[in-house]
């Protein structure tokens, strides 16, 4: 018997009806990662995004809404992300796909970061798929695309459904702020070059889901992000200091 997500947050089909894919929130790890789960509304396919932990609960809120869970997808190789996936998918039986191989020294040393962030039941895992720059991956009959985009990590990548204009970035980009570059081969000027580069270009509309903290749209960010507005990105660069969880 799984338990129920009291914490799930729904973002779609709630208030748009008429789009391809539905899409919930459960913040996961005392991190609050934005564990999120996409789906087909033809088919109810699910893949969940980024299984930091709490797979119970993640699981049964996908019973409860009739999904079916298809796929693991994974943004990078942190541990708050991808701790939890060698268990959902033990539980599951469902594919690991993602991230870019660039990542896998992250996901070598899941274990030692969860010993350090006091998540000890985190796993490693060994995707079934690695992903590249301008791959797609197929959920039902939805379709989305990849993005390579490092600078947070060197293998982070994120998905993108260009029906919905829905975005998960991960630890790229957040309401307000940008993923930190203080972490072993973390590149500040790869992550600014991957948000205008692999970001910006598919639309100032596209409604995208963070790492953590609240949803924004890219269009948002261009105006007002202190690190990467267009305004900023005139300046000098602008730092990020190493503080909080991403
Ligand atoms: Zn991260
Ligand atoms: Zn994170």
């Amino acid at each position: 018997m799984v338990s129920h997500a009291p914490c799930a947050r729904y973002l779609w089909p709630m208030t748009q009806p008429a789009l391809p894919i539905g899409v919930f929130i459960t913040p996961v790890t005392p991190l609050q990662q934005n564990c999120t789960t996409v789906w087909c509304v033809k088919t109810m396919k699910a893949a969940v995004i980024d299984p930091g932990g709490s797979v119970d609960a993640i699981l049964g809120e996908l019973e409860r809404r009739g999904l079916t869970l298809d796929q693991i997808w994974i943004t990078h190789g942190h541990l708050d992300h991808a701790g939890g996936a060698a268990e959902m998918q033990e539980k599951s039986g469902v594919s690991i796909t993602g991230p870019h191989p660039d990542d896998q020294f992250w996901i070598d040393g899941i274990p030692q970061q969860g010993q350090m962030y006091g998540l000890p039941e985190a796993r490693s895992f060994k995707p079934d798929r690695w992903l590249a720059d301008g791959d797609s991956v197929t959920l039902g009959e939805t379709t989305w695309e990849v993005y390579h985009t490092p600078g947070h990590t060197p293998g982070h990548v994120i998905f993108f459904n260009r029906a919905a204009r829905f975005a998960q970035v991960g630890d790229v980009l957040f309401q307000g702020s940008v993923g930190r570059t203080d972490f072993p081969r973390s590149d500040p000027e790869a992550l600014i070059e991957s948000v205008v580069t692999r970001l910006w270009p598919l639309g100032d509309d596209v409604t995208f889901v963070p790492g953590h903290g609240p949803v924004s749209t890219f269009g948002q960010e261009r105006r007002t992000n202190p690190f990467v507005s267009d305004q900023a990105l005139k300046g000098p660069p602008v730092q990020r200091s190493p503080s909080g969880p991403a």
